[in-house]
């Protein structure tokens, strides 16, 4: 069969990517290795993650707060396989939905693990020995990636698990001991602390969050700390061993080297990031090498060293993020039509999905202290909003940063209720170039979280909040 584009991965990047091209009139296929598509997002990531996260909370709240508004509840009580049953659920909706938008822009879908047998012909094996062979004038990668896990760590999926396993524990744990305290540790660790489980989380840098804005790690670590979960911080874990109803994790202090701790736990949870996936496919074939960190390297038009195959979202340079991915699915779409399309990598956002969920966009002050940029902050608690403290939800602050002659907002960080929805305002506003003066001078509707970014904006130009 031959096809004016071969999309090779259904994640977030391949499946929009795949649309893209369909809607600029190239003839379509897009090859999967799973019987689901979707992808990592959609099947082990963002949906699934998202759907535990508003679960708990939900218990959570019902558990601590329910009270206060007046909500008396008897017997409250976690049903965690029903839980993971509509978790399972919403998945399988979204995974019905991509398969009904293959349909209607009329994408071939082919299920198997693809390879490069020429840059134009790809070798797709179907399970049992069977194969078909599909050709493409161009084609686009978009394997995604997968856990990063050391050997050492002791793998076994029982135990020792990534996110994948974590989002598909039937029975709440006593304890689990976490390595890593980025995005995954985070969010799936206050799944489990909301439901009862002693979370204790192993980060090896100063603090959690260590690419986010600094004042964004330190009050997400105060609400989480809140909420039960422990942190060891400027530790690294050095041996981990299951058994069949434990494990054993040790963790060594990078200050002191005599300094051991030992955790005894139901599960040891690796989120210490992930790793492009190219394995199978075949580049050797014709002639991609991957980067020092697994990468296949692409150039501005995320074309490869190969002419006619492009790459994008997680297996290429930047955020490993489902809406970067998405936005280089469209982009190289309408490269291969002939346009002139352009991604501000600058203004993709960052959200952690935790509560109070965090949010940022653009540059933290630690950066801009090391380029030298002369900067102003403007910072407002949610504790001084209505909307917050009419809904309880009084931790966190927003922050904008803005340049300290231009008034141009150059980062805005956002810890609190909301944040992920907030920070859209912030990226259309810095899209525009806008100045901390233009935030300011908008009207936002009251009583709503927005208040606190316009506070933060009104202090930032001229250090005059009005609620505070
Ligand atoms: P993927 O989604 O990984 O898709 C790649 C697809 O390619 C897979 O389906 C794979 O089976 C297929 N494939 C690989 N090799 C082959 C082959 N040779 N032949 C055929 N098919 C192949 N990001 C966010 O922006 N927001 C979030 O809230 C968020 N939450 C997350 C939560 C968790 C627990 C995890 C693990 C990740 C989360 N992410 C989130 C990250 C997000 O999932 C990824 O950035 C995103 O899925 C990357 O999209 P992609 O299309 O590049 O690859
Ligand atoms: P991450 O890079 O966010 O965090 C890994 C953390 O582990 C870091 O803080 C790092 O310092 C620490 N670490 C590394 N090695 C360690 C060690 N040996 N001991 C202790 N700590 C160690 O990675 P992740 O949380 O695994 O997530 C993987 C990717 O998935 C991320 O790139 C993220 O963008 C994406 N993701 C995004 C979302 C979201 O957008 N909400 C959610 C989940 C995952």
């Amino acid at each position: 069969m031959q096809y004016d584009v071969i999309v090779i991965g259904s994640g977030p990047g391949g499946y929009v990517a795949a649309i893209r091209c369909a809607q600029l009139g190239m003839r379509t296929a897009i090859a999967e290795r799973y019987p689901v598509l979707g992808g990592t997002c959609l099947n082990v990531g963002c949906i699934p993650s998202k759907a535990l996260l508003d679960s708990s909370e939900h218990y959570y709240t019902a558990k601590h707060h329910f009270k206060t508004h007046g909500i008396e509840l008897k017997d409250l009580k976690v049903n965690m396989p029903q839980m993971i049953r509509r978790k399972d659920q919403v998945v399988l909706e979204n995974g019905k939905g991509v398969e009904f938008l293959m349909k209607k822009n009329k994408i071939d879908v082919y299920h198997g693990h693809a390879s490069f047998l020429t840059p134009n012909r790809i070798r797709l094996a179907t399970g049992e020995d069977g194969s078909v062979e599909i050709e493409g004038r161009r084609v686009i990668i978009a394997t995604g990636s997968k856990p990063i896990v050391p050997e050492h760590f002791n793998y076994d999926k029982k135990r020792v698990i990534t996110s994948t396993e974590a989002l598909n524990i039937e029975q709440v744990p006593q304890r689990m001991l976490i390595v890593g305290g980025g995005v995954i540790g985070l969010e799936l660790g206050s799944v489990y602390a909301r439901l009862g489980t002693e979370v204790s989380v192993v980060e090896y840098m100063d603090r959690i969050l260590p690419t986010m804005d600094a004042d964004c790690s330190r009050e997400l670590s105060k609400s989480l700390k809140g909420l039960g979960m422990q942190f060891y911080l400027r530790h690294g874990v050095t041996e981990v061993v299951p058994s069949d109803t434990q494990v054993r994790v040790v963790a060594q202090s990078r200050d002191d080297a005599a300094k051991r701790l030992t955790f005894d736990v139901d599960y040891c949870l690796v989120a210490i990031g992930r790793r492009p996936y190219t394995q199978g496919l075949g580049l050797e074939n014709i002639g991609i090498a991957l980067d020092d960190k697994g990468r296949i390297p692409v150039n501005e038009r995320l074309e490869t060293a190969v002419p006619g195959v492009y790459a994008i979202g997680d297996v290429i340079r930047g955020p490993m993020l489902a809406h970067k991915a998405e936005e280089e699915g469209m982009f190289v779409a309408e490269v291969l039509a002939g346009q002139k399309p352009h991604i501000h990598y600058h203004l993709i956002p960052n959200v952690v999905y935790t509560w109070p969920e965090v949010a940022g966009v653009g540059y933290t002050e630690e950066e801009l202290k090391e380029k030298g940029v002369p900067y102003k902050v403007g910072k407002f608690p949610f504790r001084a909003l209505g909307r917050a403290r009419a809904s309880m939800d009084v931790d966190g602050m927003a922050k904008v940063i803005a340049h300290a002659d231009t008034d141009e907002i150059l980062g805005v960080h956002i810890v609190g209720a909301r944040a992920a929805d907030m920070i859209a305002e912030a990226v259309a506003l810095m899209e525009f170039r806008a100045s901390a003066e233009d935030a300011a001078r908008m009207s936002h509707a009251h009583p709503t979280y927005t208040e606190a970014f316009r506070e933060a904006a009104l202090s930032a130009t001229a250090n005059r909040p009005i609620h505070l």
